[in-house]
């Protein structure tokens, strides 16, 4: 777009019936404007809004120098909006107001000094000023819905709608990230994965709406539990996982150990004892992917189950990663879907 304005400036000049005391405006918008074109594409993501903002300020500028200096073209001030929609769409509230208030000083100032203009055109000026305002605003007011939207879109891609604690999608993308980060930076990683039990029971006796209850408040408590730097998520039906980076498998059994109790001892959703059986497992970082630590996780889970429940098991090392999956196959009757390591 930049270089596009540039060549514009230069062919505006050339049309028949212009007439310019001061061609080097042209020579001058071709400079900037190829500069900042250079600066917009090297410039990484952050620095953007300083980019946009320079662009802004001198194309601002450069058109009202023009429109001062140059003579007969008609129309010119259609240019404002090009700087002013970018604003309006990338930059912050009072950034876009500034971008406004700057453009009609620019063109107040541009008009009272052309020698085109025999008297202030105020009937012009205030028709210019009107307009711009009404184009910028309703622009603004759609960046804006435009940006909710897609806030809220972000936030409903990467959540579970019940619970609101992550979903899996966005729980294997994290986890992913935080396993790399533990391998880079050599602090402990841990895992929990937590199943409740018998809850099949709860929705066949009470009712799918007390089992959702249940679902949500098992959410809270487990939230309320957790640190801000750990992963929380909803990974299955009535299957939650948390990451546990910079704990040790030792504290991540004490909190499981913590957690269980508390859940235990929870009567918020009335009529309920339902307890839950929890899988620990520790990254070993040179034997160990995302799936195999989920995987060991799992099968603890699944020892939890068999040893009878309400209980927390600690996985076994990863060297005994085979038996561990021989015995998640089993659990799961020969199919991949309770295995969340084996689907990636
Ligand atoms: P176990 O102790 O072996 O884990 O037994 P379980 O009954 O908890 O496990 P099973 O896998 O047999 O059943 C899980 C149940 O979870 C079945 C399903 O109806 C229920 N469930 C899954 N998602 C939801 C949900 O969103 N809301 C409710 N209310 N129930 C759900
Ligand atoms: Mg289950
Ligand atoms: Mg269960």
């Amino acid at each position: 777009m930049l270089v596009v304005g540039a060549i514009s400036v230069e062919a505006v000049l050339a049309a028949p019936g212009v007439d310019t005391d001061a061609p080097w405006i042209a020579h001058l918008g071709l400079v900037c404007f190829l500069l900042l074109a250079i600066a917009a594409w090297r410039v990484s993501l952050e620095r953007y809004r300083v980019v946009t903002i320079l662009n802004v300020v001198v194309c601002i500028t450069l058109l009202s120098a023009f429109i001062a200096l140059v003579q007969g073209v008609n129309g010119i001030e259609l240019f404002y909006l090009w700087p002013l929609l970018g604003a309006a769409y990338l930059l912050r509230r009072r950034e876009v107001i500034a971008a406004g208030a700057l453009t009609i000083a620019g063109y107040g100032t541009a008009l009272a000094a052309s020698p085109q203009e025999p008297g202030f055109p105020v009937g012009h000026f205030l028709l210019f000023t009107v307009a711009t305002t009404v184009v910028v605003a309703t622009v603004r007011a759609l960046s804006e819905n435009l940006h909710r939207l897609i806030r809220t879109l972000r936030t409903s891609s990467a959540t579970d709608p019940l619970t609101g604690l992550l979903n899996r999608r966005s729980f294997d993308r994290r986890f992913a990230a935080a396993v790399i980060d533990a391998g880079r930076t050599g602090l402990p990683l841990s895992v929990m994965l937590l199943d409740l039990d018998h809850f099949k029971q709860v929705n066949d006796e009470h009712g799918h709406a007390v089992g959702d209850l249940a679902l949500v408040r098992f959410a809270e408590l487990l939230l309320s539990q957790s640190r801000a730097s750990d992963l929380v998520a909803r990974v299955g039906g009535e299957e939650f996982a948390v990451v546990l980076p910079g704990a040790g498998v030792d504290q991540a059994l004490r909190r499981a150990e913590q957690f269980a109790h508390a859940w235990r001892v929870d009567r918020s959703v009335e009529g309920l004892a339902l307890t839950v059986s929890i899988g620990v497992a520790g990254l070993e970082v040179d034997a160990d992917t995302t799936s195999t630590l989920l995987m060991r996780a799992d099968a603890a889970v699944y020892r939890a189950k068999a040893e009878g429940r309400d209980r927390v098991v600690l996985s076994a090392a990863a060297g005994e990663l085979r038996t561990a999956t021989r015995i998640t196959v089993s659990r799961t009757g020969g199919t991949r879907a309770d295995v969340p390591g084996a689907r990636r």
